[in-house]
Protein backbone atom coordinates (compact mmCIF):
# COMPACT_ATOMS: atom_id res chain seq x y z
CA UNK A 1 0.00 0.00 0.00
CA UNK A 2 1.16 3.23 -0.89
CA UNK A 3 1.43 6.49 1.16
CA UNK A 4 -1.76 8.11 -0.13
CA UNK A 5 -3.72 4.93 -0.08
CA UNK A 6 -3.11 4.78 3.63
CA UNK A 7 -3.71 8.36 3.84
CA UNK A 8 -7.39 7.37 2.21
CA UNK A 9 -7.95 4.94 4.65
CA UNK A 10 -6.95 6.54 7.92
CA UNK A 11 -9.10 9.42 6.66
CA UNK A 12 -12.21 6.80 6.02
CA UNK A 13 -11.40 5.10 9.37
CA UNK A 14 -11.47 8.91 11.08
CA UNK A 15 -14.72 9.46 9.09
CA UNK A 16 -16.47 6.10 10.28
CA UNK A 17 -15.50 6.97 14.01
CA UNK A 18 -16.49 10.34 13.95
CA UNK A 19 -20.14 8.80 12.30
CA UNK A 20 -19.92 6.28 14.95
CA UNK A 21 -19.45 9.38 17.63
CA UNK A 22 -22.63 11.70 16.42
CA UNK A 23 -24.88 8.33 16.79
CA UNK A 24 -23.35 7.95 20.40
CA UNK A 25 -23.38 11.02 21.49
CA UNK A 26 -25.12 13.44 19.12
CA UNK A 27 -23.50 16.23 17.42
CA UNK A 28 -19.85 16.26 15.90
CA UNK A 29 -16.54 16.06 17.90
CA UNK A 30 -13.99 18.25 18.06
CA UNK A 31 -11.68 15.83 16.20
CA UNK A 32 -10.28 12.51 15.81
CA UNK A 33 -6.97 11.29 17.10
CA UNK A 34 -5.08 8.07 16.21
CA UNK A 35 -2.59 6.07 18.53
CA UNK A 36 -0.87 3.03 17.18
CA UNK A 37 0.13 -0.10 18.96
CA UNK A 38 3.95 -1.39 19.27
CA UNK A 39 6.13 -4.28 18.44
CA UNK A 40 9.67 -3.82 20.39
CA UNK A 41 12.27 -5.20 18.17
CA UNK A 42 14.49 -5.38 20.59
CA UNK A 43 15.21 -4.42 24.58
CA UNK A 44 12.71 -6.61 26.52
CA UNK A 45 12.05 -6.05 30.40
CA UNK A 46 15.12 -3.28 30.42
CA UNK A 47 12.85 -0.12 30.61
CA UNK A 48 12.16 -0.44 33.87
CA UNK A 49 15.59 -1.31 34.53
CA UNK A 50 16.57 2.36 33.11
CA UNK A 51 17.71 0.86 29.99
CA UNK A 52 17.37 0.34 26.36
CA UNK A 53 15.00 -0.75 24.08
CA UNK A 54 13.86 -0.57 20.43
CA UNK A 55 9.96 -0.36 19.85
CA UNK A 56 8.43 0.44 16.58
CA UNK A 57 4.33 1.61 15.93
CA UNK A 58 2.02 -0.70 14.30
CA UNK A 59 0.13 0.35 11.46
CA UNK A 60 -3.13 -0.91 13.87
CA UNK A 61 -4.18 1.77 15.62
CA UNK A 62 -6.98 3.41 18.54
CA UNK A 63 -8.65 6.03 16.76
CA UNK A 64 -10.63 8.19 19.16
CA UNK A 65 -13.36 10.55 18.45
CA UNK A 66 -13.19 13.16 21.40
CA UNK A 67 -15.32 16.59 22.08
CA UNK A 68 -14.35 18.54 25.00
CA UNK A 69 -17.36 19.10 27.73
CA UNK A 70 -17.91 22.44 30.09
CA UNK A 71 -19.50 20.34 32.82
CA UNK A 72 -16.46 18.41 34.21
CA UNK A 73 -18.36 15.32 33.11
CA UNK A 74 -16.37 12.60 31.22
CA UNK A 75 -18.15 10.07 29.10
CA UNK A 76 -16.39 6.86 27.55
CA UNK A 77 -17.51 4.54 24.68
CA UNK A 78 -15.67 2.14 23.28
CA UNK A 79 -16.08 -0.14 19.64
CA UNK A 80 -14.53 -2.63 21.80
CA UNK A 81 -16.24 -2.27 25.15
CA UNK A 82 -19.59 -3.83 26.77
CA UNK A 83 -22.06 -1.75 24.70
CA UNK A 84 -22.16 0.85 27.45
CA UNK A 85 -21.37 4.29 27.65
CA UNK A 86 -19.48 4.63 30.72
CA UNK A 87 -19.98 8.30 32.66
CA UNK A 88 -17.75 10.00 35.42
CA UNK A 89 -17.46 13.28 37.14
CA UNK A 90 -13.12 14.23 36.51
CA UNK A 91 -13.56 15.81 40.07
CA UNK A 92 -14.36 12.28 41.13
CA UNK A 93 -11.71 10.37 40.20
CA UNK A 94 -9.53 8.60 42.17
CA UNK A 95 -7.50 5.59 41.29
CA UNK A 96 -9.45 2.20 42.30
CA UNK A 97 -12.84 3.49 41.70
CA UNK A 98 -13.03 3.14 37.30
CA UNK A 99 -13.12 -0.97 37.40
CA UNK A 100 -12.57 -2.62 33.47
CA UNK A 101 -11.74 -0.65 30.33
CA UNK A 102 -12.75 2.50 31.39
CA UNK A 103 -10.26 2.79 33.76
CA UNK A 104 -7.32 2.86 31.27
CA UNK A 105 -8.85 6.31 29.72
CA UNK A 106 -10.48 8.15 33.06
CA UNK A 107 -6.60 7.28 34.39
CA UNK A 108 -5.15 9.21 31.80
CA UNK A 109 -7.89 12.73 32.49
CA UNK A 110 -7.01 12.04 36.46
CA UNK A 111 -2.88 12.04 35.77
CA UNK A 112 -3.39 15.47 33.56
CA UNK A 113 -5.45 16.53 36.31
CA UNK A 114 -3.11 15.38 38.94
CA UNK A 115 -0.35 16.85 37.01
CA UNK A 116 -1.86 20.49 37.35
CA UNK A 117 -3.21 20.35 33.76
CA UNK A 118 -6.39 22.17 33.63
CA UNK A 119 -8.35 19.74 31.76
CA UNK A 120 -12.36 19.08 32.64
CA UNK A 121 -14.55 16.74 30.66
CA UNK A 122 -15.18 15.26 27.46
CA UNK A 123 -17.32 12.43 25.21
CA UNK A 124 -14.87 10.13 23.69
CA UNK A 125 -15.64 6.82 21.49
CA UNK A 126 -12.79 4.53 20.66
CA UNK A 127 -12.35 2.38 17.99
CA UNK A 128 -9.70 0.16 17.71
CA UNK A 129 -7.52 -2.47 15.46
CA UNK A 130 -5.01 -3.22 17.75
CA UNK A 131 -5.79 -7.12 19.30
CA UNK A 132 -6.24 -6.49 22.79
CA UNK A 133 -4.12 -8.18 25.25
CA UNK A 134 -1.78 -10.07 22.57
CA UNK A 135 1.36 -7.93 24.14
CA UNK A 136 0.81 -5.26 20.99
CA UNK A 137 0.49 -2.54 23.69
CA UNK A 138 -3.51 -1.92 23.00
CA UNK A 139 -3.90 -0.79 26.37
CA UNK A 140 -0.85 2.09 25.74
CA UNK A 141 -2.46 2.90 22.31
CA UNK A 142 -6.05 3.46 24.34
CA UNK A 143 -4.14 5.87 26.78
CA UNK A 144 -1.98 7.53 24.35
CA UNK A 145 -4.79 8.70 21.85
CA UNK A 146 -6.47 9.69 25.35
CA UNK A 147 -3.00 11.88 25.85
CA UNK A 148 -2.96 13.73 22.60
CA UNK A 149 -6.48 14.81 22.09
CA UNK A 150 -6.37 16.24 25.65
CA UNK A 151 -3.55 18.10 24.26
CA UNK A 152 -5.24 19.69 21.96
CA UNK A 153 -8.75 20.10 23.44
CA UNK A 154 -7.31 21.77 26.39
CA UNK A 155 -4.74 23.50 24.39
CA UNK A 156 -1.65 21.58 26.52
CA UNK A 157 0.59 21.55 23.94
CA UNK A 158 2.88 18.76 25.80
CA UNK A 159 5.77 17.38 24.24
CA UNK A 160 5.47 14.15 23.22
CA UNK A 161 8.05 12.00 26.43
CA UNK A 162 5.47 14.30 28.53
CA UNK A 163 2.31 12.54 27.26
CA UNK A 164 4.04 9.52 27.57
CA UNK A 165 4.65 9.66 31.44
CA UNK A 166 1.29 10.73 31.98
CA UNK A 167 -0.21 7.42 30.13
CA UNK A 168 2.23 5.51 31.95
CA UNK A 169 1.61 6.74 35.22
CA UNK A 170 -2.35 6.03 34.80
CA UNK A 171 -1.69 2.71 33.96
CA UNK A 172 0.95 2.53 36.83
CA UNK A 173 -1.37 4.40 39.57
CA UNK A 174 -4.80 4.43 37.93
CA UNK A 175 -5.62 1.48 36.43
CA UNK A 176 -2.66 -0.60 38.78
CA UNK A 177 -0.14 -2.19 36.42
CA UNK A 178 3.15 -1.44 37.06
CA UNK A 179 4.51 -0.84 33.89
CA UNK A 180 7.93 0.70 32.32
CA UNK A 181 7.56 3.27 29.40
CA UNK A 182 8.63 1.85 26.64
CA UNK A 183 4.63 0.57 24.92
CA UNK A 184 3.74 4.59 26.01
CA UNK A 185 7.06 6.40 24.11
CA UNK A 186 6.22 4.11 21.42
CA UNK A 187 3.11 4.95 21.20
CA UNK A 188 3.29 8.78 21.21
CA UNK A 189 7.06 9.20 19.57
CA UNK A 190 7.61 7.23 17.22
CA UNK A 191 7.68 8.04 12.94
CA UNK A 192 6.76 5.94 10.17
CA UNK A 193 9.95 4.59 8.80
CA UNK A 194 11.59 4.42 12.08
CA UNK A 195 12.73 2.88 15.05
CA UNK A 196 12.66 4.61 18.38
CA UNK A 197 15.69 4.26 19.44
CA UNK A 198 15.01 4.89 23.78
CA UNK A 199 16.54 5.35 27.08
CA UNK A 200 14.59 5.34 29.83
CA UNK A 201 16.15 6.63 32.06
CA UNK A 202 15.50 10.09 29.55
CA UNK A 203 12.64 9.15 27.50
CA UNK A 204 13.37 13.13 26.30
CA UNK A 205 16.66 12.07 24.29
CA UNK A 206 14.71 9.53 22.28
CA UNK A 207 16.08 8.84 18.53
CA UNK A 208 14.28 7.64 15.24
CA UNK A 209 16.71 5.11 13.23
CA UNK A 210 15.62 4.38 9.91
CA UNK A 211 14.30 1.20 9.19
CA UNK A 212 13.83 0.03 5.78
CA UNK A 213 12.50 -3.12 5.62
CA UNK A 214 11.31 -2.62 1.92
CA UNK A 215 14.29 -1.19 0.77
CA UNK A 216 16.40 -4.14 2.04
CA UNK A 217 14.30 -6.82 0.84
CA UNK A 218 12.75 -7.47 4.11
CA UNK A 219 9.47 -8.08 5.68
CA UNK A 220 8.91 -8.58 9.56
CA UNK A 221 5.58 -11.12 10.70
CA UNK A 222 3.90 -10.47 13.68
CA UNK A 223 2.66 -13.51 15.08
CA UNK A 224 0.10 -13.33 17.45
CA UNK A 225 0.08 -16.58 19.20
CA UNK A 226 -3.12 -16.06 20.97
CA UNK A 227 -2.39 -17.55 24.39
CA UNK A 228 -2.07 -15.39 27.22
CA UNK A 229 -1.09 -17.21 30.73
CA UNK A 230 -2.68 -15.86 33.83
CA UNK A 231 0.71 -15.79 35.95
CA UNK A 232 1.59 -12.57 33.47
CA UNK A 233 0.62 -10.05 36.05
CA UNK A 234 2.25 -10.95 39.51
CA UNK A 235 4.99 -13.00 37.68
CA UNK A 236 5.96 -9.21 35.86
CA UNK A 237 6.09 -7.16 39.37
CA UNK A 238 7.80 -10.09 40.93
CA UNK A 239 10.74 -10.00 38.14
CA UNK A 240 10.33 -6.23 38.18
CA UNK A 241 11.29 -6.31 42.09
CA UNK A 242 14.05 -9.03 41.08
CA UNK A 243 16.03 -6.70 39.42
CA UNK A 244 15.68 -3.80 42.39
CA UNK A 245 16.82 -6.37 45.06
CA UNK A 246 19.55 -7.32 42.46
CA UNK A 247 20.39 -3.69 41.80
CA UNK A 248 20.41 -2.84 45.50
CA UNK A 249 22.46 -5.62 46.39
CA UNK A 250 25.17 -4.16 43.84
CA UNK A 251 25.01 -0.84 45.06
CA UNK A 252 23.62 0.79 41.93
CA UNK A 253 20.76 2.73 41.31
CA UNK A 254 19.48 0.50 38.53
CA UNK A 255 20.83 -2.68 36.63
CA UNK A 256 21.62 0.25 33.32
CA UNK A 257 24.56 1.24 35.59
CA UNK A 258 26.00 -2.27 35.77
CA UNK A 259 28.65 -2.34 32.18
CA UNK A 260 28.94 -5.42 30.79
CA UNK A 261 32.58 -5.50 31.01
CA UNK A 262 31.65 -5.99 35.14
CA UNK A 263 29.18 -8.65 34.29
CA UNK A 264 30.66 -11.75 35.51
CA UNK A 265 31.93 -10.35 38.95
CA UNK A 266 28.69 -9.24 39.97
CA UNK A 267 26.56 -12.50 38.85
CA UNK A 268 29.50 -14.06 40.95
CA UNK A 269 28.32 -11.92 44.30
CA UNK A 270 24.35 -12.50 43.38
CA UNK A 271 22.51 -14.87 45.29
CA UNK A 272 21.65 -17.92 42.52
CA UNK A 273 17.99 -17.03 41.96
CA UNK A 274 18.94 -13.09 40.92
CA UNK A 275 22.21 -13.64 38.95
CA UNK A 276 20.03 -14.77 35.47
CA UNK A 277 17.84 -11.92 35.49
CA UNK A 278 21.09 -9.27 35.78
CA UNK A 279 22.29 -11.54 32.93
CA UNK A 280 19.57 -11.09 30.72
CA UNK A 281 19.31 -7.02 31.33
CA UNK A 282 22.89 -6.43 31.01
CA UNK A 283 23.35 -8.80 27.55
CA UNK A 284 19.94 -7.47 26.30
CA UNK A 285 21.13 -3.48 26.67
CA UNK A 286 24.04 -4.52 24.64
CA UNK A 287 21.56 -5.53 22.23
CA UNK A 288 19.99 -2.74 21.59
CA UNK A 289 23.39 -0.98 21.00
CA UNK A 290 24.01 -3.71 18.79
CA UNK A 291 20.59 -3.62 16.64
CA UNK A 292 21.07 0.34 16.84
CA UNK A 293 24.53 0.37 15.07
CA UNK A 294 23.38 -2.41 12.66
CA UNK A 295 20.42 -0.68 11.18
CA UNK A 296 22.49 2.66 11.15
CA UNK A 297 24.81 0.77 8.60
CA UNK A 298 21.70 -0.02 6.57
CA UNK A 299 21.90 -3.42 7.56
CA UNK A 300 18.88 -4.86 8.78
CA UNK A 301 18.96 -7.84 8.10
CA UNK A 302 21.72 -7.83 10.68
CA UNK A 303 18.83 -7.54 12.99
CA UNK A 304 18.34 -11.33 12.69
CA UNK A 305 20.83 -12.84 14.90
CA UNK A 306 20.15 -10.31 17.58
CA UNK A 307 16.61 -11.43 17.98
CA UNK A 308 16.83 -15.00 18.32
CA UNK A 309 19.64 -14.47 20.89
CA UNK A 310 17.31 -11.92 22.84
CA UNK A 311 14.76 -14.59 22.67
CA UNK A 312 17.11 -17.34 24.44
CA UNK A 313 17.99 -15.10 26.94
CA UNK A 314 13.99 -14.23 27.77
CA UNK A 315 13.56 -17.97 27.66
CA UNK A 316 16.56 -19.16 29.36
CA UNK A 317 17.71 -16.83 31.92
CA UNK A 318 14.36 -14.45 32.22
CA UNK A 319 12.07 -17.25 31.75
CA UNK A 320 9.07 -14.89 30.25
CA UNK A 321 8.56 -17.59 27.27
CA UNK A 322 6.20 -20.23 27.05
CA UNK A 323 5.65 -23.22 25.05
CA UNK A 324 3.59 -21.25 22.18
CA UNK A 325 6.12 -18.87 21.80
CA UNK A 326 9.04 -21.10 21.53
CA UNK A 327 7.78 -23.25 19.37
CA UNK A 328 6.59 -20.44 17.19
CA UNK A 329 10.04 -18.70 17.21
CA UNK A 330 11.56 -22.36 16.32
CA UNK A 331 9.33 -23.27 13.45
CA UNK A 332 9.94 -19.52 12.01
CA UNK A 333 13.76 -20.10 11.79
CA UNK A 334 13.40 -23.82 11.21
CA UNK A 335 11.22 -22.20 8.06
CA UNK A 336 14.52 -20.19 6.76
CA UNK A 337 13.23 -16.62 9.02
CA UNK A 338 16.36 -14.66 9.28
CA UNK A 339 15.71 -13.89 13.31
CA UNK A 340 12.67 -14.26 15.60
CA UNK A 341 11.73 -13.76 19.25
CA UNK A 342 8.90 -12.84 21.58
CA UNK A 343 8.28 -9.37 22.22
CA UNK A 344 6.22 -7.47 25.06
CA UNK A 345 5.92 -8.79 28.58
CA UNK A 346 5.86 -12.70 27.82
CA UNK A 347 3.91 -15.53 29.39
CA UNK A 348 2.05 -15.85 25.94
CA UNK A 349 1.34 -12.91 23.50
CA UNK A 350 2.84 -12.28 20.09
CA UNK A 351 5.91 -13.51 18.39
CA UNK A 352 8.34 -11.40 15.63
CA UNK A 353 10.16 -13.11 13.04
CA UNK A 354 12.10 -11.19 10.95
CA UNK A 355 12.36 -12.46 6.83
CA UNK A 356 13.19 -12.09 3.34
CA UNK A 357 10.42 -10.86 1.33
CA UNK A 358 8.88 -13.57 -0.57
CA UNK A 359 9.12 -16.09 2.59
CA UNK A 360 6.83 -14.72 4.15
CA UNK A 361 4.08 -17.43 3.77
CA UNK A 362 6.71 -20.05 4.19
CA UNK A 363 7.88 -19.29 7.34
CA UNK A 364 3.73 -18.31 8.24
CA UNK A 365 2.60 -21.86 6.80
CA UNK A 366 5.08 -23.53 8.91
CA UNK A 367 4.36 -21.88 12.07
CA UNK A 368 0.73 -22.18 11.64
CA UNK A 369 1.40 -25.98 11.08
CA UNK A 370 3.75 -26.23 13.88
CA UNK A 371 0.40 -24.81 16.00
CA UNK A 372 -2.03 -27.33 14.79
CA UNK A 373 -0.09 -30.00 15.05
CA UNK A 374 0.81 -29.85 18.97
CA UNK A 375 -2.95 -29.00 19.13
CA UNK A 376 -2.87 -25.41 19.50
CA UNK A 377 -5.61 -22.63 18.47
CA UNK A 378 -4.27 -21.26 14.89
CA UNK A 379 -2.29 -18.42 15.33
CA UNK A 380 -3.03 -15.17 13.55
CA UNK A 381 0.05 -13.67 11.66
CA UNK A 382 0.75 -10.35 9.61
CA UNK A 383 3.23 -8.86 7.87
CA UNK A 384 3.65 -5.06 9.35
CA UNK A 385 5.59 -1.90 8.79
CA UNK A 386 7.18 0.84 10.66
CA UNK A 387 4.51 2.97 11.00
CA UNK A 388 3.54 6.49 12.56
CA UNK A 389 3.17 7.59 16.23
CA UNK A 390 0.31 9.15 17.54
CA UNK A 391 -1.66 11.84 15.40
CA UNK A 392 -4.98 14.15 14.76
CA UNK A 393 -6.71 12.82 11.49
CA UNK A 394 -8.60 15.11 9.27
CA UNK A 395 -11.42 13.02 8.87
CA UNK A 396 -12.60 13.01 4.72
CA UNK A 397 -15.73 15.11 5.04
CA UNK A 398 -13.61 17.80 6.77
CA UNK A 399 -11.09 18.03 4.37
CA UNK A 400 -11.28 20.64 1.43
CA UNK A 401 -11.91 20.57 -1.88
CA UNK A 402 -8.93 21.15 -4.03
CA UNK A 403 -9.16 24.36 -5.11
CA UNK A 404 -9.27 24.40 -9.01
P1 LIG B 1 -1.97 -5.28 25.69
O1 LIG B 1 -1.63 -3.89 26.08
O2 LIG B 1 -0.80 -6.13 25.40
O3 LIG B 1 -2.97 -5.35 24.58
P2 LIG B 1 -3.10 -5.28 28.33
O4 LIG B 1 -3.61 -6.36 29.21
O5 LIG B 1 -2.03 -4.39 28.83
O6 LIG B 1 -2.68 -5.97 26.95
O7 LIG B 1 -4.32 -4.34 27.91
C1 LIG B 1 -5.50 -4.89 27.41
C2 LIG B 1 -6.69 -4.22 28.07
O8 LIG B 1 -6.76 -2.85 27.62
C3 LIG B 1 -8.01 -4.81 27.66
O9 LIG B 1 -8.34 -5.90 28.50
C4 LIG B 1 -8.96 -3.65 27.85
O10 LIG B 1 -9.31 -3.49 29.21
C5 LIG B 1 -8.11 -2.46 27.48
N1 LIG B 1 -8.30 -2.06 26.07
C6 LIG B 1 -7.36 -1.91 25.13
N2 LIG B 1 -7.88 -1.44 23.97
C7 LIG B 1 -9.21 -1.27 24.19
C8 LIG B 1 -10.29 -0.78 23.40
N3 LIG B 1 -10.15 -0.39 22.13
N4 LIG B 1 -11.51 -0.73 23.99
C9 LIG B 1 -11.71 -1.11 25.26
N5 LIG B 1 -10.71 -1.57 26.04
C10 LIG B 1 -9.48 -1.66 25.54
MG1 LIG C 1 -0.59 -3.32 27.84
Amino acid sequence: MNRTDQCDDENRAADRVADAFRQLFGGSPDGVWAAPGRVNLIGEHTDYNDGFALPMALPQSTLLAARSRADGRLRLHSAQGDGRITELAVAALAPGTVPGWAGYPAGVVWALAEAGHPVGGADLHFDSTVPTGAGLSSSAALECAVAVAYDELYGLCLPGPALARIAQRAENAFVGVPCGIMDQMASVCCTAGTALHLDARSPERHRHVPFDLRGQGLRLLVIDTRVSHDLGDGAYAALRAGCERAAALLGLPALRDLPEGELARALDALPAELAPLVRHVVTENARVGEAVSRLREGNAAALGPILTEGHASLRDDYRVSCPETDLAVTAALDAGALGARMTGGGFGGSVIALVRAGQESAVGGAVTAAFAAAGHRPPHILATTPSAGARRLEPESRQQPPQL
